[in-house]
């Protein structure tokens, strides 16, 4: 998609330092982290969000998740804990549709809500 900020990461556009990668995945640092370790997971290709991956690509999801796990061991805080998440619409407060897990971790997280 031309006008997508991680469509333009992926195809190495940006020159963003990747944190891990995989045959159908990235991970890179958010630019506005919210804990010592703030990295996004995403797929290569565009896919809007979980719903539209759960339609189109529903195995992507495996990949997606085991690139976050292999962030967590990169960074060293598999013993320690952390937190997967995606959001997906505006009541969630996705404001990049392209599909990206955040793996959050590096201190003690607050409780969701
Ligand atoms: P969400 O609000 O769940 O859609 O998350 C989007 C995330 O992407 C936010 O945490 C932003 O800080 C992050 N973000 C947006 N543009 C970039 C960028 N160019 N590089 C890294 N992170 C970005």
């Amino acid at each position: 998609m031309s006008d997508c900020i991680f469509c333009a990461i992926a195809s190495g556009e940006m020159d963003t330092e990747l944190v891990a990668e995989s045959d159908h995945a990235i991970a890179f640092r958010d630019l506005a982290a919210a804990a010592p370790t703030h990295v996004l997971v995403i797929p290569r290709k565009h896919i809007a969000s979980v719903d539209e991956m759960s339609q189109q690509d529903p195995h992507l999801a495996t990949d997606l998740l085991k690139l976050c796990a292999e962030v967590a061991r990169v960074e060293r805080i598999v013993e320690s804990g952390y937190r997967v998440i995606t959001n997906v619409g505006d009541d969630a407060g996705q404001s990049v549709y392209h599909v990206h897990f955040h793996v959050l971790g590096g201190r003690r997280l607050r409780e969701m809500g």
